[in-house]
């Protein structure tokens, strides 16, 4: 089954690898955890899916604050944004 959202930029985005995903074997909330115990059981789980590289970016792309994406935390993905906002205005700066 291929499952369709619309993505960041409005377009359909194919969320099809979800499907594919460890955290289907695992209740919901496991990766929505209230606690830092709770985020490295969630990250532990992430480290073996083969799905783990389109999360993180999917989740960056569509800046989902909340849960564990990719075995990043909500503030790992914090960091990855403000890297990469600073990197584009090093490029534009440049160029
Ligand atoms: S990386 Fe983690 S959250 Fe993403 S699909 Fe895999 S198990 Fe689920």
């Amino acid at each position: 089954m291929v499952t369709r959202m619309l993505g960041a930029h409005g377009e359909a985005a194919d969320t099809s690898w979800m499907n594919s995903g460890k955290c289907r074997e695992y209740p919901p909330n496991t990766f929505f955890p209230s606690d830092s115990v709770g985020v490295s059981i969630a990250r532990r789980i992430c480290a073996v899916c083969p799905m783990k590289a389109i999360c993180l970016e999917y989740a960056l792309d569509n800046q989902i604050e909340h849960g564990i994406w990719g075995g990043t935390s909500e503030r790992a993905r914090r960091r990855m944004v403000r890297a990469r906002l600073n990197m584009a205005q090093l490029d534009t700066a440049a160029s």
